[in-house]
């Protein structure tokens, strides 16, 4: 591996970060620091209608939740003047041709070579056209978008997950790198930017697989180093279905407002479609650390928001106290670290704590069903309430009334806590304290 890895993530700021487009950041991320390499943001907007600085915020905001920091950052907007002089240079070596269809025209010749069963790839009929032609054109206000002529050759590349691929360009289009309006579509500037910003590895979904035929011939017509390449199945749905930007509930934004952590979507992310266990790891480290493209299968990862919950939980589970006290605020008032670790095992969400704090501190109602049993658990509770309490406590209980198993302890929970499950009554008691816990072990809302 080159010791100067670069890669980039380049969203559009069209939208909000999904989990799909999460998982590229995380891929890219992890390869470049498993590698010792940086990782460069670059907001691709060229589409200028429909980018805006709301979503390119946005996007910097989740990715410094998700932990991932970028080294290098690039706007394509901003290079603009370097996709012209790039376009330029194509045109003069006569690999950038004027094309006046407009979109009915192609759109007819689409479906035409469709109903002949023939693919839609464009006849190149600009190609054709005589000086005279496209004056005529011009002079009836029509003006030219670009197509790149591909060399219509087998172009291949060994791809980091895929393994050897090649594509016959004379199966694709001529793609269009510039519009009408002198625009450029993603196509040009993300090369040229590649190229000039010198990015060694372009990690990215499967989708891209036939761009990056096109693009090849591109950095290659530009005199330039094709970088390596990795593309990566690309994301379903719990169902299989396809994901899309627009599904705001997978939005990044959306899983930080239900009380994902972003540790647990990382290594959810990071995870999911490999041969590891989908598991949640307490630092970007680890998962850097165990981090190898030979793990990511060539199937579609699932994305199951029902799996990455599970998963939240999982990751609070193994959290000390102190990862996590920011966080608790509120929650956990000054109950610090004995309360993080009675509950934490009963948390999906961090969020949830706070129920489990208003058990502690009340006021609980409590739930009676024997009033005579635990005013005599009541009579017999220990003066003193430390950590062994329960255990010294519910023994001499079980002496005084005979009880025993669910019969013994189920009655002091519903008494305790007013509820028919959670955290470990040994850890809560103590928490409770003994007045709380007499007053309702005798029936009263403390
Ligand atoms: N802006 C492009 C996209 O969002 C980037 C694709 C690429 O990684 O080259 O699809």
């Amino acid at each position: 591996m080159p010791d100067n890895v670069l890669v980039r993530f380049a969203p559009s700021p069209t939208g909000l970060l999904h989990a799909g487009n999460a998982r590229t950041a995380v891929l890219n991320y992890l390869f470049a620091k498993k590698n010792g390499g940086r990782f460069m943001l670059r907001i691709d907007d060229t589409d200028a209608e429909r980018s805006t600085a709301e979503y390119d915020e946005g996007i910097r905001a989740d990715l410094q939740w998700l932990g991932i920091v970028h080294e290098v950052f690039a706007r394509q907007s901003e290079r603009e003047a370097s996709h012209l002089n790039a376009a330029d240079r194509l045109r003069a070596a006569g690999l950038l041709y004027p094309c006046y269809e407009t979109p009915d025209e192609l759109d007819r010749q689409r479906k035409r070579l469709q109903a002949r069963g023939l693919p839609p790839i464009y006849d190149r009929a600009a190609l054709k056209l005589t000086d005279e032609d496209r004056a005529k054109y011009e002079a009836a206000g029509r003006a030219p978008h670009w197509r790149f002529k591909l060399a219509q050759k087998k172009v291949a590349w060994d791809d980091l997950i895929r393994g050897h691929v090649e594509i016959d360009t004379h199966t694709v289009s001529d793609p269009v790198l510039q519009r009408e309006d002198g625009r450029f579509l993603y196509t040009l500037p993300s090369v040229v930017d590649d190229v000039e910003l010198d990015v060694t590895h372009i990690i990215r979904g499967e989708d891209h697989v036939t761009n990056t035929a096109a693009q090849i011939e591109i950095f290659e017509a530009l005199g330039a180093p094709v970088p390596k390449f990795a593309h990566f199945a690309l994301l379903v749905g719990a169902g299989g279905e396809r994901l899309s930007k627009r599904l705001g509930s997978l939005s990044l934004q959306q899983m930080r407002e239900d009380g994902i952590e972003p540790l647990a979507a990382v290594s959810y992310l990071a995870k999911i479609g490999t041969s590891d266990a989908v598991e949640p790891r307490t630092s970007l480290d680890a998962l850097i650390a165990e981090f190898d493209f030979a793990k990511i299968g060539r199937a579609p990862a699932r994305f199951d928001l029902v799996e990455l919950t599970a998963l939240n939980g999982k990751l609070l589970h193994l959290l000390p106290y102190e990862a996590v006290k920011t966080q608790l605020g509120a929650a956990n008032a000054d109950l610090g670290a004995p309360f993080w670790e009675a509950v934490k095992p009963n948390l999906t969400r961090i969020a949830d704590a706070a129920e489990w704090k208003s058990v502690v501190t009340g006021p609980v109602t409590p739930v009676r069903e024997d009033p005579e049993f635990l005013a005599k658990a009541a009579e017999i509770l220990p003066a003193e309430i430390g950590s062994d309490t329960w255990s010294v406590w519910t023994k001499a209980v079980a002496a005084a009334t005979g009880r025993k198993g669910k019969a013994l302890f189920h009655p002091l929970r519903l008494a305790l806590t007013g509820r028919e499950h959670g955290p470990e009554l040994a850890k809560l008691l103590p928490l409770i304290g003994r007045e709380r816990a007499v007053a309702r072990l005798n029936g009263e809302t403390a």
